[in-house]
């Protein structure tokens, strides 16, 4: 679709507002929906009708595909007011490329990225209300595709949907996250769709997820399906270890998600002298350091709770507490990034739009 016709988006606007049935100071992340949403229909081998209209169920066939194959791809990104009510996205291209980098690995056609940004553009200015001014205040954008095409057969769809769902949010704290180290469940293996943002590795995250819930742990810090032995990402969320000094993050592979806000930090990191590896690191590094003292922090970096530090670790049925430190690395990246997010600082990387 060209971009002249992705700006003629049809507009059909709500009635009535919801806005003020919301209470923005108590809102659970990601339950409460704007006005509208964006749709748009990939039929015939092109995308058609591209239309913003109240946000409402919809009906859909039974044999779609998405529901028995599970042929779907979303991202999660957030909008930001500043005090001259100005609208501030974080790096929305990196978002659409990689909502078409899940596209392509789940067979399912590339979203037009002009379309992509004309019909969030479009949205935002509609539901503008619904972005809160002040830090810690934003809207999650959530943009995704499903199978639409009917049959039960097991292939890929020739019918697909794209929408965008708007969720207003307060900051998001995670609390004192104690995690549980993988022994056995993998999210990912090589060859797979772990670098996807696809349901289905999320899916297979929660019975595990439960388990660990049960045992009094919040996460699952995931590692290498091979040997177990590296770590690699949490549930929704990259991770960074500080050793001493130095901060270690995994690198991305085809089994983990490549994340806005990892990327972010790295070059944040860099940026302020902060000395940073991206390799390999091993469970045994992690429980030598708590042994020894050099481990200092552990974080999670996800659009949705920015930074999140981790208080312990459970491996091999031993709990290891981190210690409490000063000067944590984790809330001094985590305060520059948002800053940088809401306008509040000088954003010399060009990543606000
Ligand atoms: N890993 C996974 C599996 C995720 O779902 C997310 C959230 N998108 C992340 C990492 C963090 O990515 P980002 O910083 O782009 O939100």
């Amino acid at each position: 679709m060209s971009t002249t016709q992705a700006n003629k988006i049809e507009i059909i606007k709500a009635p009535n507002t919801k806005i003020n049935e919301v209470d923005f100071e108590n809102i659970n992340f990601g339950s409460v929906f704007t006005d509208h949403l964006f749709e748009c229909d990939f039929k015939n081998g092109e995308w058609q009708n591209p239309t913003i209209k109240p946000y409402a169920p919809f009906l859909m066939d039974p044999s779609s595909r998405i529901f028995h194959y599970g042929q779907t791809i979303f991202e999660g990104m957030k909008a930001y007011k500043d005090d001259n009510n100005d609208i501030w996205l974080f790096r929305p291209d990196e978002n659409i490329k990689r909502f078409n980098t899940s596209a392509v690995r789940m067979a399912m056609p590339e979203v037009p990225e002009d379309l992509f940004s004309e019909g969030l553009n479009q949205l935002l200015k509609l539901d503008e209300a619904w972005i809160k001014k002040g830090l810690g205040n934003s809207l999650y954008i959530r943009p995704f595709m499903i199978a639409t095409g009917f049959g039960v057969v097991a292939n890929p769809s020739d019918e697909y949907k794209f929408m965008i769902i708007l969720s207003p949010a307060k900051a998001y704290y995670s609390g004192e996250v104690k995690v549980l180290i993988a022994e056995h469940y993998s999210r990912a293996a090589n060859g797979g769709i772990g670098a996807a943002k696809t349901g289905g590795n999320y899916a297979g995250q929660f019975y595990p997820t439960t388990l660990a819930n049960k045992e009094g742990f919040q996460q699952v810090i995931w590692t290498d399906d091979a040997t177990h032995t590296k770590l690699e990402e949490a549930g929704t969320m990259n991770v960074f270890f500080r050793i001493n000094d130095t901060l270690i993050t995994a690198p991305t592979s085809e089994r983990i998600l490549d994340g806005v806000t990892r990327k972010s930090l790295i070059d944040m990191a860099k940026r302020e002298g902060i000395n940073i590896e991206v390799r390999s690191i091993l469970v045994d590094e992690l429980i030598e350091g708590i042994k020894n003292g050099s481990l200092k922090e552990i974080f999670g970096a996800g659009t949705a709770a920015v930074v999140s530090p981790i208080k312990g670790f459970s491996y091999k049925n031993e709990y290891f507490e981190l210690p409490q430190i000063e000067n944590s690395i984790a809330l001094q990246l985590k305060e520059k990034l948002t800053n940088i997010q809401h306008k509040l600082a000088e954003d010399p990387f060009g990543w606000t739009v």
